[in-house]
């Protein structure tokens, strides 16, 4: 494909975007502290010397109040002008253009010092805001100019106001937190009146050639939120009051309804981006769950809007559209879309990297020398095509190391291939083609079906073996755990049949991911269509009501299988999830009835189904089939006891290493960051 609708260049009458993929904000951690910016710098520059068109920045409040976290980034002095023209000289010298995000978090604020239109507090946030008066939205106003001001004397190609997602300008604009009875509340006129007014000094203090991004909310997902109607007459305001481009978000978040994990289907919400681009004359900024580029073309070429966000994908692949436009769309590391390196991390107050690409973020810091010029190539041998050996042979190979990789199945992939096969994350199988691409593309000697020992290793005369061999599942000592009615989570996911009562035993991101694979209507198809999605999560894609929600919410669907999931220890199933994903699975679970029990003695299997004590009271779950999911145990039996003198040298990496609280995030970065070393 050749992307033409996507690569075409874009221009806005003062200046022209070199593409249509906008590189949508997502906070790093990094625009937090001023020590950083050297390293954001070089973060920015990556994606922008992969061919991003126009980069926007994580939020950077205009004034203290702002802060989403205490001390977090703002701009608000000339003081710190010089760590951001670190930022927009990388982009400037590697032909992009950056615009700074301006968020004022409001009520979502995690510090003291929080404000909104109401004093209503959120449920995100145990700080309550204290309303704006009329003086303090004066000084809000003129804080975004001034910070506007600041990001062109930076260097910035423009600012995006961020008035989506619920911060504080969502906040004003909607009947759900603005209960306030002067100018700014009451009608859609009044409570739009502060965006209107900040586009304005905004506009006002720039001049006509800065690009002012203005970020809307197309559907709020909570109740109180706005209608579409609503939402049109403040982009016509807006479009009136100065602003050059509209980009689109979907959700507050607060809302109770996912937006952006891989179970969302693809630009699910794109409708409405285009409902809005045929309703104004600025151009019109499409996101949320795009990360393809046949998609982001194809929503250019059906006019669904003028241009892509993508963040996430961007994080994942700083080459995305370099690789596009250069017909290697297939080496794509495609962003899954599981948040656990992203999203979970900054609510961790974690820097941001990334599952799959574990230099998202760390770009000073984990580099992929390629080897000098008649340097010494190891001859690397690879146990293991999971996603740590996957990771480790395609690194080491790529700076120029002779590798040869093994697997004992006939696939690479490893647990990753179970994983793809758990509804909503059939797209993890992008991984898996990406690391084939790479292995390709780098040369390395691929031995599936070859089950390696140590007979095998001592005649390949390898220079480093690298044992990448995983984990074998755990089997607890459980009386009758051998019966025929009991299957391993990887039976199961390979198709063994399964009754239709079921207890699983462990309640880990597997015990969760199994339930929903047997929670899933034989013949339903995956990945789950956008309609069908629509109706499972209580929306009404056409906003028909204030917010977007289905009056009545969500059906209550009638399960297709009696499902137990159990734990032994005391407390909440699903409490160890990612943060930003494990309760879109816990809900699931609810909707449909599966019943969750904690603090659980597993006592004996048998035809009968499973006997367990809980709270000193033993009881009979009568189930067709017990499902392990009890966690899994290190596979490194080829590791020698003693490494023979002038032997290769041995080192373990991913689940062979350590199998406690492994995901594929410690795979994939244990593979690289040893290949890195070697
Ligand atoms: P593995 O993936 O286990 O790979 C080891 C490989 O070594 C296997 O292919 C095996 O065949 C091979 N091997 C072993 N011994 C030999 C030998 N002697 N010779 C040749 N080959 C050998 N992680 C996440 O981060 N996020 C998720 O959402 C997620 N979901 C999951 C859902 C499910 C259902 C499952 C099962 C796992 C999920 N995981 C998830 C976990 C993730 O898949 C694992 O953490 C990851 O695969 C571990 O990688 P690894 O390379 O260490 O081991
Ligand atoms: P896990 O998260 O460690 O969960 C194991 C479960 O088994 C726990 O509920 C544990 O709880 C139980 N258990 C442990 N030992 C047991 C025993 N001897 N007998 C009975 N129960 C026992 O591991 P997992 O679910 O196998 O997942 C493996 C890794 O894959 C995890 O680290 C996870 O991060 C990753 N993963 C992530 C996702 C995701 O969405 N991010 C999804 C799937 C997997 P009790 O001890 O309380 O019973
Ligand atoms: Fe995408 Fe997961 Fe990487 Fe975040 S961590 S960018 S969601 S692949």
């Amino acid at each position: 494909m050749s992307y033409r609708h996507l690569l075409d260049g874009l221009d806005l009458g003062f200046t022209t975007l070199r593409n249509r993929v906008v590189m949508g904000s997502m906070h790093t951690g990094m625009e937090d502290r001023f020590w950083h910016y050297p390293k954001l710098a070089e973060y920015f520059r990556e994606r922008a010397r992969g061919g991003v068109g126009l980069i926007i920045t994580g939020g950077i409040s205009p004034n203290r109040e702002g802060w989403l976290l205490p001390f977090g980034g703002t701009l608000n002095s000339s003081l710190d002008l010089r760590n951001h023209r670190l930022v927009t000289r990388a982009v400037h010298e590697e032909g992009g253009k950056i615009a700074l995000q301006i968020l004022h978090a409001g009520r979502y604020g995690y510090q003291p010092l929080v404000v909104s239109a109401s004093p209503l507090k959120s449920p995100i946030s145990p700080f309550k805001p204290r309303a704006l008066t009329e003086g303090g939205v004066a000084r809000t106003v003129a804080a975004y100019a001034r910070c506007a001001r600041l990001a062109q004397r930076a260097g910035y190609d423009g600012v995006e106001i961020m008035g989506s997602e619920g911060y504080l300008l969502n906040q004003f604009l909607c009947p759900r937190t603005n209960r306030r009875t002067d100018r700014y509340g009451g009608s859609i006129d009044n409570r739009m009146r502060l965006a209107r007014e900040i586009v304005e000094r905004v506009r006002a203090a720039c001049g006509e050639r800065f690009i002012v991004i203005y970020r809307m909310s197309l559907i709020d997902l909570v109740e109180g939120g706005n209608t579409w109607d609503e939402t049109i007459q403040v982009a016509h305001a807006l479009e009136a009051a100065g602003v050059t481009i509209f980009n689109t978000g979907v959700g507050w978040h607060e809302a109770r309804v996912p937006t952006i994990v891989t179970s969302v289907p693809r630009a699910a919400f794109a409708p409405l981006a285009a409902r809005l681009k045929a309703a104004v004359k600025v151009p019109v900024i499409v996101s949320n769950r795009i990360n393809t580029p046949e998609l982001a073309d194809a929503l250019i070429a059906d006019g669904s809007a003028d241009l892509v966000s993508m963040a996430r994908p961007l994080l994942a692949d700083p080459e995305f559209v370099n690789k596009a436009a250069e017909g290697r769309a297939n080496e794509i590391n495609t962003c899954i879309a599981c948040n656990q390196a992203c999203l979970d991390h900054t609510f961790q107050n974690k820097r941001a990297t990334c599952l799959v690409n574990p230099r998202a973020g760390r770009e000073t810091e984990l580099v992929y020398v390629p080897l000098a010029t008649g340097a010494a190539r190891l001859n690397v041998a690879v146990v293991g095509a999971g996603p740590a050996g996957l990771s480790a042979a395609t690194v080491a190979a790529s700076r120029g190391h002779r590798v040869t990789l093994f697997d004992a199945g006939d696939r690479i992939g490893g647990q990753f291939r179970l994983a793809m096969r758990v509804p909503g994350k059939e797209e993890f199988s992008e991984t898996i083609r990406y690391f084939d691409s790479q292995l390709k593309r780098h040369g390395v000697d691929v031995r599936l079906a070859t089950q390696v020992d140590g007979a095998l290793l001592a005649a390949g005369n390898y220079d480093d073996v690298i044992l990448a061999t995983g984990i074998v599942p755990r089997r607890p000592a459980i009386d009758g755990i051998d019966g025929p009615n009991v299957l391993s989570y990887a039976d199961v996911l390979r198709g063994a049949p399964v009754g239709r009562r079921v207890a699983v035993i462990g309640a880990g991101g597997i015990g969760f991911d199994v339930s929903e694979f047997l929670l899933h209507r034989p013949g339903a198809p995956l990945p789950q269509p956008r309609d069908a999605w629509f109706e499972e999560w209580g929306i009404d894609p056409h906003v028909g009501e204030r917010g977007g929600l289905t009056p009545g919410g969500a059906p209550k669907p009638v399960p297709p299988r009696e499902i137990w999931l159990l734990q032994r220890k005391e407390g909440r199933l699903g409490a160890g999830l990612g943060k930003t994903s494990g309760w879109v699975h816990r809900a699931t679970l609810v909707r449909n009835r599966v019943k969750m029990l904690d603090g659980v003695t597993y006592r004996e299997v048998s035809e009968r189904g499973l006997r367990i004590a809980r709270k000193g009271v033993e009881e009979w779950l009568t189930v067709d089939t017990v499902v392990v999911c009890a966690g899994q145990e290190s596979l490194r039996s080829l590791l020698p006891a003693t490494p023979l003198p002038g032997g290769p040298v041995y080192h373990v990496i991913g689940g062979a290493a350590l199998a406690t609280e492994l995901d594929a995030k410690r795979a994939i970065r244990e593979g690289a960051e040893l290949a890195a070393r070697l």
